[in-house]
C-alpha cells in the first residue's frame, strides 16, 4: 500500500509530488495528459519567469524536479476512488491500487466556443483566443476584445476586461442575450456594447478573429469565451466528497475534503484558477497528508 496516490499531474499534482517525495513518502502519480497548463502559449504572470514560460515547459520542469526525488508519473486515467478501512482503493480500469491517502488534482475543462479544433488551437496559440483574463488581460491592453457569454458570468468577465481596454463587446453565445436590467445598466455604465449571437462561425483572418453576430461580423484582436467549465470532481463526489452546485470540491483550510484521507487541490477546488494558487494548495495538502500519516505511523522512526 502506498502512502499517497495523486490523481492529476498539472501544477497542483506535480507540486504535491515534489513535496511528498521529499517527505520520504511512497507516492503514485496518475495522469491522463490533459492539463490546462499545457494549453498556455506563454504565461507572463507566473512569478519567477521574466519573459514568461510556455505552460508545457513549466510542466516538464516540474516533472523533472519531482522525478529527481523519486516520484514517477504514470499515464493512466483513474476510474474510481473507493474508501476502505485503512485508506483507499484507486481503480485504473480493472487494476486496483491501494493507498493510505489520496490527493485529487484533476482540474477543470473550459467549455469551448463552436469552432473546428484546428482553428481553435491555432487561435489559442496566437492569442486570438484567450481563456483567462486574470492571466493575460494585460496582453489585450487597448486592444479590441470580444467576450462570448451572457448573464451575470458574461457581464463580470466583460467588466473585468474593461479594466484593460475601452473596446469590449459582449456577444451572446446563442441567438439572444440573457441579461437582466441590472446587468444591462452596469454594462451601459462601463461603455460595453452587447449584441446577440449566433456567434458562429468564428474565423481567423490574418492577425484578427472575426465573430458573426446579429449585428453582422465583428472584428477583434482577441476573444474570451466566458462559457463556464466542467469541474473534474466526479471521482471524489462518487467517493462521498461534498461539492458546490457547480461541482467544485469543498475543502477546509488544510485541503481536506469531507471524506477523511481524501484531499483536493488546484482548479478542482473552488478558488482562484491560477498556477500559483494550485501550487500553494498542493503544498498545504501535501504537508497535511504528511502530518496525518506521521500521526498514524511515525515516518522513518
Ligand atoms: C489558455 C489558458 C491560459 C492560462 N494562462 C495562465 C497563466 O498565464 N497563469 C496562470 O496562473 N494560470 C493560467 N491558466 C490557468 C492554469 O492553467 C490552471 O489554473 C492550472 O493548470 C491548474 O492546475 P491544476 O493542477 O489544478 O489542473 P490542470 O493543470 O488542469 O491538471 C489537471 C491534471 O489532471 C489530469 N486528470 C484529470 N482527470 C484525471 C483522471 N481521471 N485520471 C488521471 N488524471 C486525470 C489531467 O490529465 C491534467 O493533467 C491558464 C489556463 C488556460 C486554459
Amino acid at each position: 500500500m502506498d502512502d499517497c496516490i495523486i490523481i492529476g499531474a498539472g501544477p497542483a499534482g506535480l507540486t504535491a509530488a515534489i513535496y511528498l517525495a521529499r517527505f520520504h513518502l511512497s507516492t503514485r502519480l496518475f495522469d491522463c495528459g490533459s492539463s490546462r497548463a499545457a494549453l498556455i502559449p506563454r504565461t507572463q504572470n507566473h512569478a519567477g519567469y521574466p519573459g514568461g514560460i510556455k505552460g508545457s515547459d513549466l510542466l516538464t520542469l516540474m516533472l523533472e524536479q519531482a522525478e529527481s526525488f523519486g516520484a514517477r508519473r504514470e499515464t493512466a486515467a483513474v476510474t474510481a476512488i473507493v474508501p476502505i478501512a485503512d485508506g483507499f482503493e484507486v481503480l485504473v480500469d480493472d487494476t486496483i491500487f491501494r493507498a493510505r491517502s489520496v490527493l485529487l488534482a484533476t482540474g477543470v475543462v473550459n467549455h469551448r466556443p463552436d469552432m473546428p479544433i484546428a482553428a481553435h488551437d491555432d487561435a489559442l496559440a496566437r492569442g486570438l483566443l484567450r481563456y483567462c483574463p486574470i492571466c493575460d488581460g494585460y496582453e489585450v491592453t487597448d486592444k479590441r476584445v470580444g467576450v462570448i457569454g451572457t448573464g451575470d458570468h458574461g457581464m463580470r468577465e466583460a467588466l473585468f476586461l474593461r479594466g484593460f481596454t475601452t473596446d469590449v463587446m459582449l456577444i451572446a453565445p446563442g441567438a439572444t442575450h440573457d441579461l437582466d436590467q441590472q446587468c444591462r445598466a452596469r454594462l451601459d455604465a462601463a461603455g460595453i456594447a452587447y449584441v446577440d449571437g449566433p456567434c458562429a462561425p468564428i474565423r481567423i483572418a490574418g492577425d484578427e478573429i472575426i465573430v458573426t453576430t446579429a449585428a453582422g461580423e465583428q472584428v477583434f484582436d482577441s476573444i474570451y469565451p466566458a462559457l463556464g467549465s466542467h469541474i473534474r470532481s466526479e471521482l471524489a463526489v462518487a467517493a462521498g466528497a461534498r461539492a458546490s452546485k457547480d461541482g467544485c470540491l469543498e475543502v477546509d483550510a488544510h485541503q481536506r475534503t469531507s471524506v477523511p484521507g481524501l484531499f483536493a487541490a488546484g482548479d478542482v477546488v473552488k478558488g482562484l484558477d491560477q498556477i500559483s494558487h494550485a501550487m500553494g494548495e498542493a503544498g498545504v495538502a501535501a504537508t497535511t497528508i504528511r502530518n496525518l500519516l506521521d500521526e498514524q505511523r511515525p515516518i522513518r522512526r
